[in-house]
Order: C-alpha cells, then structure tokens, then sequence
C-alpha cells in the first residue's frame, strides 16, 4: 500500500520546536504552525493553523504546511498526481494512428 498524506499521524503525536521557537509537525516541513515566543505551546498545538492542518490531513489533501515536504506522504501524493494527469497510450487517437498505420 502506498502511503499518503492521509495516513501521517504526525500532527496528532510529534511537534518539533527549532532553536528561534518555530512549532512545526515534523521534521520535514518547512513552515511552522506557531512561535513560542508569540504563543504558549497550547494555543499553538490548538491553534487554528494546527486545527486546519489535520482536517487537510484526514481529506488527504496536502495543507501549506507540508507543501513541497520531502516526506513520504508528500512525495508519494505527488507520484499519485503525475500518474493521474500523465496522458495515457491510446487515449490520442493520432497516436493510435501512428501505431496502426
Ligand atoms: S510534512 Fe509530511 S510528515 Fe510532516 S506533517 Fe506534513 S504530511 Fe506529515
């Protein structure tokens, strides 16, 4: 089974802290949730931006919080999009042509 977005339990279970304060939900991305020097560490782990990033999660949809993370859930959502939008052989009539002709 190939794991998606969906299946990421980071921001249930994991916060990372960076040495400026930055809360993020994993080592992977590249945008924080909150800075504890702005907000105690509950406001931040109930904050809005962390609320919004687990329903993101739950749909399988990837939050700006993740964009671009080269995290597994991430990357393998990206594969998924370029198999998806990826024109298939024999979906261009020419292209039959070409072969049969
Ligand atoms: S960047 Fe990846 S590992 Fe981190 S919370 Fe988002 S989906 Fe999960």
């Amino acid at each position: 089974m190939v794991e998606t977005v969906k299946d990421c339990h980071y921001p249930w279970t994991w916060m990372m802290v960076t040495a400026d304060g930055a809360v993020k939900p994993c080592c992977f991305s590249s945008a924080s949730l909150g800075n504890l020097h702005d907000n105690d560490i509950d406001e931040v782990w109930n904050g809005a931006t962390a609320i919004e990033l687990r329903k993101y999660i739950k749909a399988n949809r990837v939050h700006p919080v993740c964009a671009g993370a080269p995290c597994k859930y991430v990357q393998n959502m990206q594969i998924r999009l370029v198999q998806v939008e990826a024109p298939q052989l024999g979906d261009n009539p020419a292209h039959v042509n070409e072969v049969a002709g």
